[in-house]
This record gives structure tokens, C-alpha cells and sequence, in this order.
């Protein structure tokens, strides 16, 4: 028996290191494709008719005819046929494989469509308790964050930065001081007992976890405004925590600035509140696991 997750190509399941696909295929070229990352617990995929609902939409907007519903069926057979408990589905649709050109070819290609599930023993329950560390960095991705697509260059060298400086994750800092979510998380502020977080547009994604633990936030009487948070009034904040599918509620106890560019945070580091977990985000916490466990 291969060690490798279990995955499905294009229909036909193997193991994920015998899937073989084409350099010519538009993902590999050009990032012609969408992604989407599903976490399981006790062998249900959590949030699941969230995640292929946004699927389609991301394959609408690229105008890549797969259907995402025949995508949820191959994801469930997929994790069943694993027999896998605590892990992660992982699913990137491309274009497909064809001539290389910029415009799309015509006829349609076939898109390429991959579906893996893996093992997650979650190494994050540590620093959920603890809080982590943050790093501001320029804003250098495209202008249609809403979309999940794998264009994640910007992403990975915030993220590769934020390890440098060790910190856990990077936080994209617009021009005009706004800070807008995290290199693979939504971010979250809490100013005298509100939760803050930017609305929705084309500069963020409509993070997943994002919808949810605004809704948890809402059924526990704590408000919620959508107001972009800026990095000269991280002073003000009592808390500031990280959403995602894998991160889930995070804390964040530290945002670091390289001293170079940022007068505002004083000596490169500012510490938020009182430097540890605090209450709003211990309550989000233990709703989000009553979600999870219901
Ligand atoms: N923001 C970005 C840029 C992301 O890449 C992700 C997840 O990968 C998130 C937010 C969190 O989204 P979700 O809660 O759907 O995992």
C-alpha cells in the first residue's frame, strides 16, 4: 500500500504521486485555476456546501465550465474511500491542457481536475491558546483577491517574509494604511467589545471562516462592524485574531513592521492588548468547537 493521500484525477482515484498532468497545462503556465481547501473532523467535511458553493462561483468567474456539483460528489467518495478522520481535503480545478496562448482556446479545453484528501493532525492547538505573531507587509497581489485562485506569488513571499521575521503569518498593508487580511487567513480586530473586520469586496476573500465566526460573533450578542482596520490604530485594539480553514480562531498577540517603512509601529513591534488570548476570542473559540463537534 502506497503512503501517498488518496486522490482523484479527473475522475479516476490513485494514489496523489501517481497523478501525472502536462506542462502544458494552463495552471502550471499561467495560474489558470482554482483551489479550494475543505478541513475534516471525525470524518466530515466541515463547512462543506460553503466551500463548493464558492467553488462555483470561482469557476464562474473564470469561466471554467467544470461542475462543481459532479466535483462535491468525486470530494465525498474521495474521503470516504480514505477512511481518513482529522484532515484536509485539498481540490484545484485548471483550464486545462492545450496550445500555449494567452487567450483561452477555442474549442474549450477539458478542465484538469484534482481532489486529494490528506491526514491533518492539527499542529496549531499550541499557538491558539498562546497567540502568534504577525508581520505588516505591502499589498503586491492582483486586483480580484475575492477570487480563489492559485496565483499565490504574492501570498507565498509575504508568507516566506513573516517567516523570516519569525512571525506566523504576514499582513497585507494597502497604501493608505489599511490592512486588509492575512497571506492565507481574514483578520479580525476587537475594539471595547466589538468585533471589527473589512467588509467584503474585490481586495479580500470571502474567507469561509470569515462568514462563520461572524455569524458565531452575532448569535453570541457580540457587535460586529465591517470597518477596515489600519495599521495606525492598531494601538487602540484589545484583540486581533486570524480566521481560516485551518487556522480556525487564531490570536494574535504581536504585529512586527520592518522599522525601514513603518514610523507607526513604534520600535518595529507592537504588542495588542494585553499580549495574550483574550475574551472575545477564548468565546469565538469555544463556539466555533461546539459547530465542529455538532
Ligand atoms: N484570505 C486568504 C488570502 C486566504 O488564502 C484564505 C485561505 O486560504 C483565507 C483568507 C481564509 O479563508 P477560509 O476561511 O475560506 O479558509
Amino acid at each position: 500500500m502506497s503512503n501517498s493521500p488518496l486522490a482523484n484525477w479527473n475522475g479516476e482515484q490513485m494514489p496523489l504521486d501517481e497523478v501525472q498532468v502536462s506542462v502544458l497545462d494552463r495552471g502550471f503556465l499561467f495560474g489558470d485555476a482554482v483551489y479550494e481547501v475543505i478541513r475534516v473532523y471525525n470524518g466530515k467535511p466541515f463547512l462543506f456546501e460553503e466551500h463548493i458553493q464558492r467553488l462555483d462561483r470561482n469557476l464562474a468567474e473564470l469561466r471554467i465550465a467544470a461542475d462543481a456539483r459532479q466535483i462535491a460528489d468525486r470530494t465525498l467518495e474521495t474521503l470516504q474511500a480514505s477512511g481518513l478522520a482529522e484532515a484536509l481535503i485539498y481540490i484545484q480545478v485548471t483550464r486545462g491542457a492545450g496550445p500555449r496562448m494567452h487567450r483561452f482556446p477555442d474549442p474549450p479545453l477539458s478542465p484538469n481536475i484534482l481532489v486529494f484528501a490528506k491526514e491533518f493532525p492539527d499542529p496549531y492547538a499550541a499557538a491558539r491558546e498562546q497567540g502568534v505573531r504577525a508581520w505588516l507587509t505591502e499589498d503586491l497581489r492582483w486586483k480580484r483577491c475575492d477570487i480563489k485562485s492559485v496565483n499565490l506569488l504574492a501570498n507565498c513571499l509575504a508568507a516566506q517574509e513573516a517567516y523570516e521575521s519569525g512571525c506566523t503569518e504576514a499582513l497585507f498593508v494597502e497604501p493608505d494604511g489599511a490592512l486588509t487580511e492575512g497571506s492565507h487567513t481574514s483578520l479580525f480586530g476587537v475594539r471595547d467589545g466589538a468585533v471589527l473586520t473589512a467588509p467584503l469586496g474585490e481586495n479580500i476573500l470571502p474567507g469561509i471562516t470569515r462568514g462563520l465566526v461572524l455569524n458565531l460573533a452575532e448569535q453570541a450578542g457580540i457587535p460586529v462592524h465591517e470597518e477596515l482596520l489600519k495599521r495606525d490604530r492598531l494601538n487602540e485594539l484589545d484583540e486581533l485574531f486570524l480566521t481560516g480553514t485551518t487556522s480556525e480562531v487564531m490570536p494574535v498577540v504581536e504585529v512586527l513592521s520592518s522599522q525601514r517603512s513603518e514610523q507607526s509601529v513604534p520600535d518595529g513591534s507592537i504588542t495588542i492588548g494585553s499580549g495574550q488570548r483574550g475574551p472575545v476570542v477564548e468565546r469565538l473559540q469555544a463556539e466555533y468547537r461546539v459547530r465542529v463537534e455538532g
